[in-house]
């Protein structure tokens, strides 16, 4: 940038930082980044009645605005991209749902692209390595056991950018694909799982470190058969993934889940597709068709649950407005905790000078105000 970067001020705003609320707060945005001191002459923005958190981070959302991230081509995923942030999502890793290897293979190429440009955060792969007991919507002819040999060709595709897979660890070559995903640091994640509780514990002691939307497409918790969910959450090297749509969990079960695993160890996200921020109607999820009324995707052959059309800015407001959660915990499960699990928690994540000015702008009844990326408004308030 030529020049002294330009300098605002956002005043009078109750600012959620890493070391709890500041009534009356600031923040100094420097060209792109959070500064810690600003010149005399700094315009100010006074945003008093109003809230100031982290721009949020989504690690698991499949499309929006129309777009998907695993068919699209580059300006579908970017306008997918753009709908997200008019939500308050600053961050994306973009996943995939189950498809053909070799098409899974050039998405990855494509989508790698718009990481290295930095419009997304890295690539998650949501199946084929998954059990078609819990494949919801996925399409079962395309499911395959997860042979290391197999998940490697698909990171190599990422050609760096993967950050996550999602896997049912009990198939043939799960605890393997584990080690081999742990060893060159992507994310396995433990999900799309029939494994039982005992399962799910070897594949933990392995390497897994993530648990694709507890409770959903896998057992049940059962008081003889505590199943996945049960190791999941007792586990303090798992972070666990929840929908807060209000259609994946019920409340009780969401705030079971919180509580019991804490709020450091929780990654709210939205697992949405094409139609979120754009409506019902028909789409396509990879190969499925999809039908969307009232907000909530189904597969139209089975009446699957098929991904949401939640927003984050949207699962904030109900995690603090229905769900009761303190403020300062949601922002970190929904800034902090994956921003630290794509490992871009020294650029985004929370508030603090040297970082990105992502931030989200929220009226006291927590509803999306305003949004700023890299120092620059999305919406302004
Ligand atoms: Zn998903």
């Amino acid at each position: 940038m030529a020049g002294r970067a330009a300098s605002k001020v956002l005043s009078g705003a109750r600012v959620v930082l890493p070391t709890g609320t500041v009534d009356n707060g600031r923040v100094i945005v420097e060209g792109s980044r959070i500064a810690g001191a600003a010149p005399a002459d700094a315009p100010s923005l006074d945003l008093s009645g109003h809230w100031i958190v982290p721009g949020f981070v989504d690690m698991h959302v499949h499309g929006g605005g129309g777009a998907s991230f695993t068919s699209g081509t580059a300006e579908d995923v970017l306008r997918g991209v753009q709908t997200h942030r008019e939500h308050g999502t600053t961050t994306i890793a973009a996943s995939t749902v189950t498809g053909e290897m070799d098409v899974l293979a050039r998405q990855a190429a494509l989508l790698s692209e718009l990481v290295q440009q930095g419009d997304l955060a890295g690539i998650h792969f949501e199946g084929p390595f998954i059990s078609p007991c819990r494949k919801g919507a996925h399409s079962e002819d395309l499911l395959r056991d997860p042979d290391p040999a197999e998940v490697r060709k698909l990171i190599d595709a990422a050609h760096g950018t993967a950050k996550m897979v999602t896997l049912a660890t009990e198939l043939p070559g799960g605890i393997d694909s584990v080690r081999l995903l742990a060893e060159h640091g992507v994310i396995a994640a433990i999900g799309h799982t029939d494994a039982t509780y005992e399962q799910t514990v070897e594949a933990i002691d392995a390497g897994a470190s993530v648990a694709t939307h507890l409770y959903n497409a896998m057992p049940a918790l059962g008081h003889r058969t505590p199943g996945p969910i049960a190791a999941l959450l007792e586990d303090e090297r798992i972070t666990v993934e929840l929908i807060n749509d209000g259609t994946h969990l019920h409340p009780a079960a969401l705030e079971l889940a919180y509580h019991r695993a804490g709020a450091d160890r929780v990654a709210f996200i939205t697992d949405a597709m094409d139609a979120a921020g754009f409506g019902d109607g028909m789409y396509d999820l990879g190969p499925l068709a999809v039908e969307v009324k009232g907000g909530v995707a189904r597969l139209v052959e089975g009446g699957s649950i098929a991904g949401s059309t939640l927003t984050l800015d949207t699962a904030f407001k109900r995690a603090v407005t229905v769900d009761r959660l303190p403020v300062e915990d949601v922002v970190r499960s929904i800034s902090a905790n994956p921003a630290r699990l794509l490992g871009v928690h020294d650029k985004v994540g929370s508030l603090e000078p040297g970082k990105d000015a992502d931030l989200v702008v929220l009226d006291a009844g927590f509803t999306l105000k305003g949004v700023m990326r890299k120092g620059a408004w999305v919406i302004e308030p």
